[in-house]
């Protein structure tokens, strides 16, 4: 046994060892969170298996997504393990091409990234002005179609979008608010691109008439042309998309951003626990046309909100049957996921 002085250095030892380790994992985790996005040790990880969402009682396919840089590589793929996400994509990107890369790398197929948001939503605007999108002649439209092909053709691009129609009030940036005509031939000639390749196009269209007459005769104009609805009309109600879903059929819906992010009249259909009557009434209706999505979260806690409100919201006030419609099997069958 040993002697009081020992006793006391030893617990004295104990407690500088347990001091250091503690400091340690604390200067660990700090470096961690500090981390900027795009040192190695975010990109280590291999999250390109769909796997991690299946012993998930209802995994989410996340079908309109961002991938934003406060996110690194690995605290993504935490984020989809930890909250039942299969896959992610529907989304277009406005970071450089090394951006899209390093996520590549880390997610593989399990992302589904489109292409030409960067160029559609802020290049060729602020190179040209916002009415060069309507133009398929214009040089800049030109080459967005060549390069678009391209990427479409080897893969690196599973469809386009997201194309900003009608965001009049509803683009997080002033300078990403606008209204060009959805049946233009510059938004046509991205569509039959699209369809040539058999793939979707995500198109953001808040719903004033003009509009959603623009976007009818845009659907009617090419039927092999797979339009996704970017967060359901935006602020459009559940009639009038009953009516343009009955009209056309190569249009899906995506419920990403209808919860309560917004203030805005008529955006807000779900939120946790809550989904409005006549969302539920037409989503039930037409299981088939209805896809979710998280789009653009600036936090983990907005991630984990957007999670919430998709979870306990929009699919808990769902039948099972049309829930797990929404919550993956359209998007899967939409995006080809095999199983
Ligand atoms: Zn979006």
């Amino acid at each position: 046994m040993a002697n009081v002085p020992q006793r006391i250095f030893k617990k004295g030892l104990a407690a500088f060892a347990a001091a250091t380790v503690a400091l340690t994992l604390f200067i660990l985790k700090d470096l961690r969170v500090q981390e900027p996005a795009g040192t190695a040790s975010g990109d280590k990880v291999n999250c390109s298996s769909m796997g991690d969402a299946a012993n998930h009682p209802l995994p989410i396919a996340d079908a309109h997504f961002h991938i934003l840089p406060w996110m690194t590589p690995a605290e993504l793929c935490r984020l989809m393990r930890e909250n039942g996400i299969k896959w992610i994509g529907g989304g277009g990107q406005m970071q450089p091409d090394g951006f899209i890369n390093r996520y590549r790398k880390v997610f593989g197929e399990r992302w589904r990234v489109f292409g030409g948001q960067r160029e559609h939503l802020a290049e060729i605007p602020q190179q040209h002005g916002v009415n060069a999108l309507e133009d398929a002649e214009h040089p800049a439209m030109r080459q967005l179609v060549a390069t678009l092909e391209s990427d479409l053709k080897s893969g690196r691009y599973k469809g386009i979008g997201e194309l900003l129609v009608n965001t009049r009030t509803s683009a997080t940036r002033p300078d990403w608010r606008r209204k060009i005509r959805a049946d233009s031939p510059g938004v046509k000639a991205l569509l039959n691109l699209a369809a040539k390749y058999g793939l979707p196009v995500s198109i953001h269209a808040q719903w004033d008439n003009d509009t959603a007459e623009q976007m009818n005769r845009l659907a009617e104009s090419n039927r092999n042309g797979v339009i996704f609805l970017a967060h359901c009309g935006t602020d459009a109600s559940a009639d009038q998309i009953r009516d343009f879903l009955s009209k056309n059929l190569n249009v899906y819906c995506d419920m990403s951003s209808r919860y309560d992010r917004s203030k805005a009249a008529g955006r807000t259909v779900y939120s946790a626990g809550w989904l409005e009557p006549s969302w539920k009434k037409l989503i039930e209706a037409m299981a088939d046309r209805f896809t979710a999505g998280i789009d653009d979260v600036f936090s983990e806690a907005e991630y984990l909100h957007t999670v919430k409100a998709v979870r306990e919201g929009l699919l808990a006030n769902l039948s099972p049957e049309a829930a797990k419609k929404v919550a993956y099997e359209n998007a899967d069958r939409l995006f080809r996921i095999s199983k």
